[in-house]
């Protein structure tokens, strides 16, 4: 017998149209359930209305997998959205290098996916997992034993060492799920870029699958001298000296993703062309002014400045300091690629910040370029909350 929760009246509107999350307000009375079980969800007369994972501790108090009321969770159901995610990433979502041995890409995109709370990607022969919900945590096992069955990778590595975790009143975890552990570094290939991604230490599940587009799109842009600030792994900078950058400056807080950056150009063959800078990067960015030293193009792709709602004044300043000291070290004529991956910074309250900066900087300047997160993470239209990375490539003069 599974658990029952009751919405209370006037709540259901957003699950009629398929949100997924339920709210710890919107819900009359949980019976039965324990936090991490799968209940049934009723509307206030009594009504089916989705299939769900409960856990108190969480304001997110249940999230859907179903509003089907055929569909039970249980292997199957995980098999065939497993299924359903793997099918849809064919060459346009994952990019042209993809689907080749050494393809980089995300396979299963949590909710936009039907499998809230689950992420997973794929570096070359390897899977990386996280778990991010109690509800997906409990079937961990049976996800393993798919993923190796359909996927037939060489290990699967779970980096579930993720802070929303703690959200859920989970623990941090990580290690390996099944197969072989990962080496200490992967090799993968992008729009025919190599990268060495390291799966266990790196950020996130080890690189930034989710500017690909973004690295491709804008390369043409950053000409002459280039700063690529919040540089991690290379990436921008990477892109940008294949695509004839005189010059690439590397400026990141941390020292290890510098080294890896380094070796990155190394492998790229394209050493000559960079330059490397541990450090704060809003510190560096005011010397830069004070020498009055100028670029032709900067990237700006720092870390998430708002993860909750009392985040957001401070990140914005963040958000707007770092593109004005962007835009006042631009030459006239030049171009700055700035993005923001705060879910909570709509794409049109960033650009309202970004022209924010543009006018305390006294600059001009025109969106040639408007960017979103790669297509292999997708955003589901009954998830708008899906939708987090934005940028914009900026001419200014
Ligand atoms: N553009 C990269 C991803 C950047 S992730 C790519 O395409 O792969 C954000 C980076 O900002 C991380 O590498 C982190 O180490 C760095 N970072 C965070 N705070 C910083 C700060 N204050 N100054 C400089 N770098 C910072």
């Amino acid at each position: 017998m599974s658990g029952k929760l009751y919405l209370k009246r006037g709540k259901c509107k957003p699950l009629a149209n398929h949100h997924p999350w339920i709210f710890s307000g919107a819900i009359d009375r949980v019976v039965d359930a324990e936090n991490g079980e799968t209940v049934e969800v009723f509307d206030a007369g009594g009504k089916w209305l989705a299939r769900a994972s409960y856990n108190a501790r969480s304001q997110i108090a249940a999230r859907v997998w179903t509003f089907e009321e055929s569909d039970e969770i249980d292997r199957g159901f995980f098999e065939r959205r497993l299924t359903a995610s793997i099918r849809r990433r064919d060459s346009a979502v994952v990019g042209a290098e993809g689907l080749t041995p050494s393809g980089a890409f995300r396979l299963v995109n949590a909710e936009s996916d039907g499998l809230p709370g689950l992420i997973v990607d794929r570096y070359g022969d390897f899977l990386v997992a996280q778990f991010l919900t109690l509800g997906t945590d409990r079937h961990k096992a049976e996800i393993a034993a798919l993923l190796s069955e359909t996927f037939a990778p060489r290990g699967i590595y779970e980096r579930s060492d993720v802070d929303v975790r703690k959200k859920e009143g989970m623990h941090l975890v990580k290690g390996a799920l099944a197969g072989e552990e990962p080496p200490d570094r992967i090799e993968v290939s992008e729009n025919g870029l190599r990268f060495w991604v390291d799966v266990k230490q790196g950020h996130k599940t080890g690189f930034y699958l989710d500017q690909r587009e973004n690295r491709l799109r804008s390369a043409p842009y950053l000409r002459g001298d280039v700063l690529n600030a919040f540089a991690y792994t290379g990436g921008f900078g990477i892109y940008a000296a294949r695509a004839g950058a005189d010059q690439v400056a590397n400026l990141d807080a941390s020292a290890a993703s510098l080294g890896v950056a380094k070796e990155n150009f190394a492998l790229n063959g394209l050493t000559a062309q960079a330059t490397y800078i541990v450090a704060d990067a809003f510190e560096v960015l005011h010397t830069y002014r004070e020498e009055k030293r100028k670029f032709d193009a900067i990237v700006l792709d720092p870390p998430k400045f708002v993860s909750s709602a009392s985040q957001m004044p401070r990140g914005l300043r963040g958000y707007k300091d770092i593109n004005l000291l962007g835009f006042q070290l631009i030459r006239p004529g030049g171009v700055l690629v700035t993005f923001s991956c705060s879910g909570l910074v709509s794409p049109d309250l960033f650009q309202k910040v970004v022209f924010g900066a543009l006018r305390d900087a006294n600059r001009e300047g025109q969106i040639v370029e408007k960017l979103s997160q790669a297509p292999d993470h997708p955003i589901s239209l009954s998830l708008p909350e899906a939708e987090y990375l934005k940028g914009l490539v900026v001419r200014v003069w």
